[in-house]
């Protein structure tokens, strides 16, 4: 049986690119993720998006 690789996407504060969380990946979004979520650098809440490695 192999093991199941999980898409774990890395998603970047677009303000100051310094927060990142990591996410899974779903259908929905596989095309641009794009997410709301609280900043610790810019203290409030920005968009994050998708980086590529
Ligand atoms: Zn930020």
């Amino acid at each position: 049986m192999a093991t199941k690789k999980k898409k774990r996407t890395k998603v970047v504060c677009t303000a100051c690119k310094k927060t990142s969380y990591f996410t899974n990946k779903t259908k929905q979004v596989e095309d641009k993720l794009e997410m709301s979520k609280f900043c610790k650098e810019c203290k409030k809440h920005t968009t994050f998006k998708e980086v590529k490695r």
